[in-house]
């Protein structure tokens, strides 16, 4: 993989789109909210929808992620250009895979509303980067000028260090912004077919947790094991940023690669949403 020298990424602060991008921030800040979290995990984790890979893949044509200062192209297009990074690196079956899947939680846009943040219009319950809920956020998040606006930071119970925690209870015991990382986590942890390895199911999982992947803040959660979990996420975080590029895809010039992988490890019956 080439990483470009002249372009940066995650450039918040000259591009046209950053008032679009600031505003979305803004409301994920002020909406995610411990309870939030709570009420939507309850609200969408019913895996009662089913849908195959591919119409999933399909439906990010008509998503553009308005979080993303970088790409101003349809979310599947992102998904494939990860994917293809991966491949001509000559990285595993099952990673190429999470390249070409790790955004597909945002098929939650589908069945979501604009009220819950989790729609095309609406995204801040969506996308973006992630932050833990139930305690104190970081000023390492975006725009930490925000932080304040969550209604959880004027909340003793929450406003702490380490909030309703325990010292390294480690990341699997935190509740995180919702969004598309956790939704096809959880999807694909309940999909009975399901045999991609521990670490292309952390990446999934962790891929928008900026806050801890890459600035390192949350260090007081964390459990030894998410030491490494980290290494596989910054290892798989390179294919998520460099890769965005204006080049594009047709899904099916490109199906008939990923098509057996994605039968080896997530069999060819459908997904339940
Ligand atoms: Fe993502
Ligand atoms: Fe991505």
């Amino acid at each position: 993989m080439e990483i470009s020298k002249h372009k940066t990424f995650r450039n918040y602060d000259q591009s046209e789109d950053t008032a679009a991008v600031r505003e979305h921030y803004r409301k994920m800040r002020s909406g995610q909210t411990f309870d939030y979290v709570q009420r939507m995990k309850a609200k969408y984790l019913k895996y009662d929808k089913p849908m195959v890979l591919w119409d999933a893949m399909e439906k990010l044509n008509e998503l553009i992620d308005v979080s993303d200062p970088d790409l101003n192209l349809p979310n599947i297009q992102h998904l494939i250009q990860s994917a293809e990074a991966l491949k001509s690196d000559n990285r595993p079956d099952w990673m190429q895979l999470v390249g070409l899947i790790h955004d597909l939680g945002k098929v939650m846009y589908l069945w979501g509303c604009d009220e819950d943040g989790t729609s095309q219009n609406e995204q801040w319950g969506l996308v973006g980067d992630i932050f833990v809920v139930g305690c104190k956020l970081p000023e390492s998040c975006v725009y930490p000028e925000f932080n304040a606006l969550n209604p959880d930071m004027s909340d003793p119970g929450f406003n702490t260090d380490y909030g309703i925690y325990e010292a390294h209870c480690g990341l699997d015991q935190l509740s995180l912004a919702w969004g598309h990382d956790e939704y096809l986590y959880q999807v694909l942890s309940h999909h009975s077919s399901n045999k991609i390895p521990k670490e292309g199911m952390i990446m999934i999982r962790y891929h928008s947790f900026y806050p801890w992947h890459n600035e390192g803040s949350y260090s007081h959660l964390e459990s030894e094991t998410d030491k490494l979990y980290k290494e596989w996420v910054l290892d798989f975080n390179k294919y998520d940023l460099y890769t965005k590029s204006p080049k594009t895809y047709d899904l099916e010039e490109i199906k008939p690669y990923y098509l057996p992988i994605a039968e080896k490890y997530l069999g060819s019956g459908p997904i339940y949403w």
